[in-house]
């Protein structure tokens, strides 16, 4: 058996305030390539108090970037890197300030700096060639686990798929809880809910072990305490352990594996757009067959938050459609492997897989 050799984060940095310290931690860099670093902050800080915040140096160039219209595409990042290339050369480094999204545009753009040709060329597993600029990550919103997973996800013409290599990984993460504080409370529940759902399906599958249910167990337990039990909801010691679990729960998916709730969130995403932390949500409400615990809980946390998830989808969709994105997740076979086993093609047929979309 081939077992993961995981590449983590190179520094962390944990704690309120901690943001005050990135200039200080990126100084040391300044003196790689031409001296300058790109920023690429969730346009959501534009006027806020964060943008006068960024410690930044005249010579860097700041982005602000709206991540609602779409999720990061390929030719974003393309274009990003002609421009940045094309205006001040190789940067020192890449900093991302924003959620899922941004964390996968500065991890893809750093990549992509050093990289000839299309994004589209590298979306798959240890494709990139060349180590990408330095890149730092500041979540802003938690939940993904994009801050310390090895892959930078991104919609392209053919497929939603990650950039995936050890140099995928940043070389450090701010987590400063402070900065999530401003989420609004639907979008802080379904990020949250990622995280949730990143553990029951790692811990609910064979590729589970010491390693990745010690993450699940911990940041199951954080979970709970943040959306469902006494001194539960939106507040700074519940934020402070949000920002923890969301780490720990991509660190157990990790050497783990998630399941059958992400394999048809990617179906949903590519085929009708929903967002992945939306789409899972979504999702996750009907598989209470396969994670009854899992499910009954989350249900409870639905309703203690008094989240309203859409019902009877599937409706208005035609046999074409449901075909297309029981396709995409059937194509995913490493999750429903995990999911049900090595029997796992006789139960995970593209009919089964269409069966559960019309739970929807
Ligand atoms: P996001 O980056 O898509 O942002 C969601 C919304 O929250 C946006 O409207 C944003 O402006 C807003 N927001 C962010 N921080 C805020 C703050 N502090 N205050 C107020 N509003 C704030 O959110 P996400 O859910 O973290 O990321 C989803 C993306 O992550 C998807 O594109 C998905 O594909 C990707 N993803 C990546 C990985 C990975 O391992 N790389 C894993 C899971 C998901
Ligand atoms: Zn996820």
């Amino acid at each position: 058996m081939q077992h993961k050799n995981f590449k983590n984060i190179d520094k962390v940095v944990f704690g309120r305030g901690a943001f005050h310290q990135l200039s200080e931690i990126i100084e040391p860099i300044r003196k790689e390539n031409n001296h300058y670093f790109v920023y690429i902050v969730d346009n959501y800080f534009k006027d806020k108090p964060l943008s006068n915040q960024l410690q930044n140096k005249p010579e860097d160039l700041i982005y602000f970037i709206d991540v609602d219209p779409h999720e990061p595409t390929t030719e974003q990042v393309d274009t990003l890197r002609d421009e940045i290339l094309q205006k001040k050369g190789l940067p020192s480094g890449v900093i991302g300030i924003g959620g899922g999204s941004i964390m996968d545009i500065a991890k893809a753009l750093s990549l992509m700096l050093t990289n000839e040709g299309s994004s589209t060329q590298y979306q798959g597993l240890n494709l990139v060639k060349k180590p990408g600029v330095y890149h730092l990550g500041v979540p802003t919103i938690s939940g993904t686990g994009a801050e310390v997973s090895m892959t930078a996800v991104l919609t392209g013409p053919e497929k939603k798929l990650g950039l995936k290599c050890d140099y995928t990984v940043f070389n450090q993460v701010i987590l400063d809880p402070e900065l999530i504080a401003t989420v609004p409370k639907d979008k802080w529940f379904y990020t949250g809910m990622d995280t949730y759902i990143h553990c029951i399906e790692s811990e609910n599958g064979i590729k589970k072990n010491a390693f990745s249910t010690a993450y699940a167990q911990t940041a199951l337990k954080l979970c709970r305490e943040v959306y469902l039990e006494e001194g539960s909801g939106q507040k700074p010691e519940n934020d402070d352990k949000l920002m923890v679990a969301s780490l720990m729960g991509g660190l157990s998916l990790t050497y783990s594996e998630v399941g059958v709730c992400h394999a048809l969130s990617y179906g949903l995403s590519k085929i009708l757009g929903y967002r992945h932390c939306y789409a899972n949500c979504v999702i996750f409400q009907h598989l209470e067959d396969i994670y009854p615990e899992g499910v009954k809980d989350f249900k409870k946390m639905i309703e203690k938050n008094q989240i309203e998830l859409p019902q009877e989808l599937s409706k208005e969709w035609d046999d074409a459609t449901i075909t297309a994105m029981a396709t995409v997740s059937y194509n995913l076979p490493f999750m429903w492997h995990h999911a049900f086993g090595d029997n796992y093609q006789q139960i995970a047929t593209l009919d089964y897989i269409k069966s559960l979309f019309k739970r929807l």
